[in-house]
């Protein structure tokens, strides 16, 4: 029990929410990406953050990217790193299924979600 009376589980967290309450798994990245205020997650990269290193064609990154250097390292002829802003760009749009497997592996590897795909 807490001082309000209120029963707490092992790790000392009240076990008994308000139902209005949710849990969320996610890491909340932005708010503005969700429906819903308690739990949100920004599903891809934004077209009207899109860099405009980034060739024509569907895949592109947005202003999110923190150079981590995934998808360089997992597509390098699909991704580049510009070394003014430090930024991933899309410097060859994937062609092959190999080269789209690739593209689509480093979207799911951003841990920021800077990649997108438009569908164009
Ligand atoms: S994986 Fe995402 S955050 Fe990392 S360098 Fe590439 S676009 Fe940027």
């Amino acid at each position: 029990m807490d001082r309000t009376g209120e029963r707490l589980g092992k790790r000392g967290k009240r076990k008994n929410r308000p139902p209005d309450r949710k849990i969320c798994a996610v890491i909340p990245i932005r708010r503005d990406a969700g429906t819903d205020t308690d739990c949100y997650r920004r599903v891809m990269a934004t077209l009207s953050e899109r860099l405009t290193d980034n060739v024509a064609g569907r895949y592109y990154t947005d202003s999110t990217c923190i150079d981590c250097d995934q998808c360089r390292v997992i597509a390098p002829e699909i991704f580049e790193r510009n070394a003014d802003t430090g930024m991933s760009y899309v410097k060859k749009q994937p062609i092959t299924d190999a080269e789209v497997a690739l593209a689509e592996e480093a979207m799911a590897a951003c841990s920021t979600e800077s990649i997108g795909n438009d569908g164009q």
